[in-house]
């Protein structure tokens, strides 16, 4: 009963598999792609993730937190370029808070020569899930290069097998599976600049680079090496989109519009541009992500979000710590860890792809904003009043622990208290005035008997 079968080797099965290793589990992972240790990095397949707190403490808890940071850059905000060529700094928090920007793939490898070095767990490369027999419990693979086809017989099996997950294909064939998926009408490329970029913005190189353009963005991640990567946000159709840029003109007649800054220090755009895939963004729904006590799914492939809100390899992650805290609670016994897992992980990742499509919306169209700059300064006025009690939203996703659920449900209240100020005529200027400290006294006064008569436990959460 010892055994379990981990399909996909991405960054949450390999998280996931050191967690079960540890407990003592015989793990095997297969893995349809090859290794990815011994093929060389294929430009534009490997994007750019941040970290945050909650991935680092999942990271830290399997033992593997300070490694994960040597290969990453810290970033302590976001730097917006605005058309007119002005640039606007926006921490992310008022007390140094950072996410951490690491390549992918560069993560991935790391897991899995952790993975290996570490436990006896059996990686299988290039071998394709194409079927899952639930009553037997039985998986056929497909290896990629010989063609011979794999039964494997198991006692339990975790799909971790991406937001096209082919585990979650087999439930969903079930009576009574819910599933929905959400396309943005965006999709997104990798582009990068080279460390000897020489433009006066590539040496500030702890923030995001942001330019954010409408419906068109580009957002820079600084790497260990100096060398940063791009991602490119653009809309499927429509002027300056994937389907309209066709030549090499079209695509700098673009830039030259839009990023003229960025694209002096891009000698590659061209060739990466017409090289490298377009990803899409798509959010999966799905429940129930468990069957009896043999089959749960993981990471994207129980709820893929759009990359928005850098939480999809965050609370993937989370998952794996929280699995791991049921399998420590109920040690064999996996109908209960299984449904304890579900039963607290799916309302939190419905809250997060909720979050992820409105804050896409956010970047996209509102940093640039004014009054989401004003927005933005009041937050930091209540936070700097109310360090441990006013949390802004963006902070409590990605600087606590609280369940995204509860950080939704705590978001809707602050709300309240920001639409009040940012009526007061003048706030901008006069936000440090006393007038101003007081109505925020008793307007956190009035949240805090709200937030004690809907839930009391979020109160606390927040304290
Ligand atoms: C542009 C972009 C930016 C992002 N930015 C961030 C960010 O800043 N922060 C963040 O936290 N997240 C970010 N994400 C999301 C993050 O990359 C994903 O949430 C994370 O990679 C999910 O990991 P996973 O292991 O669940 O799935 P995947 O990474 O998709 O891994 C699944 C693995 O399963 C394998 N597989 C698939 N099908 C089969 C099969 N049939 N048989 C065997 N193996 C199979 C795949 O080859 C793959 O190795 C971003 C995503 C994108 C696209």
């Amino acid at each position: 009963m010892k055994d379990v079968t981990i399909v996909g080797s991405g960054l949450i099965g390999s998280l996931l598999a050191i967690y079960l290793a540890k407990r003592g589990y015989k793990v095997e992972v297969f893995e349809r792609n090859q290794d990815l240790r011994k093929v060389p990095s294929k430009r534009g397949k490997s994007i750019n993730i941040t970290l945050c707190d909650r991935g680092l403490k999942a990271l830290d808890a399997a033992g593997l937190g300070d490694i994960v940071r040597q290969i990453s850059v810290p970033v302590y905000g976001r730097l917006i370029h605005r058309e007119d060529r002005q640039l606007e700094h926006q921490p992310y928090g008022n007390n140094q808070e950072a996410l951490y920007s690491v390549s992918r793939n560069q993560l991935n490898k790391t897991l899995l020569d952790y993975a290996e070095k570490n436990f006896p767990i059996d990686f299988h490369f290039n071998e394709e899930c194409i079927g899952l027999d639930l009553s037997s419990t039985t998986i056929t693979f497909k290896n990629s290069r010989s063609g011979s086809i794999l039964h494997r017989k198991t006692n339990r099996i975790i799909g971790a097998d991406g937001a096209y997950s082919a585990v979650r294909q087999r439930l969903q064939q079930r009576s009574r599976f819910d599933y929905s998926q959400h396309y943005a009408a965006h999709a997104n490329k990798e582009l990068s600049i080279p460390a000897s970029a020489k433009g006066a913005w590539t040496r500030e190189k702890n923030v995001l680079h942001i330019w954010p353009r409408g419906q068109h963005m580009l957002i820079s991640f600084p790497n260990i090496d100096g060398s940063i990567t791009c991602t490119l946000h653009l809309p499927f159709e429509g002027e300056f989109s994937f389907d309209a840029i066709k030549t090499e003109q079209d695509l700098k007649h673009m830039f030259v519009t839009m990023f003229p800054d960025a694209m002096q220090e891009m000698p590659d755009l061209v060739q990466d541009y017409f090289a490298n895939p377009c990803i899409p963004m798509v959010t999966v729904r799905c429940s129930p992500w468990t069957f009896q006590d043999k089959v749960a799914l993981i990471g994207d492939a129980a709820h893929a979000m759009w990359p928005s809100y850098g939480q999809g390899a965050n609370s993937g992650f989370e998952d794996c710590a929280f699995f791991d805290q049921c399998v420590e609670k109920y040690g064999d016994n996996w109908l209960a860890t299984f449904r304890e897992y579900e039963e607290q992980r799916r309302p939190n990742a419905e809250a997060m792809g909720m979050l992820s499509e409105q804050h896409f919306i956010e970047i996209r169209d509102l940093v640039g904003n004014p009054e989401f700059q004003l927005r933005k300064k009041i937050e930091r006025k209540l936070n700097r009043m109310y360090p441990t009690r006013y949390i802004p939203l963006y902070s409590l996703i990605a600087f606590t622990h609280i369940p995204y659920a509860d950080a939704l449900r705590i978001e809707q209240q602050q709300r309240l208290i920001v639409d009040e100020l940012i009526q007061i005529k003048g706030i901008a200027e006069k936000i440090d005035d006393l007038e101003i400290e007081i109505r925020i006294h008793q307007l956190m006064r009035c949240r805090d008997i709200e937030l004690q008569n809907s839930a009391p436990k979020l109160l606390q959460s927040v304290k």
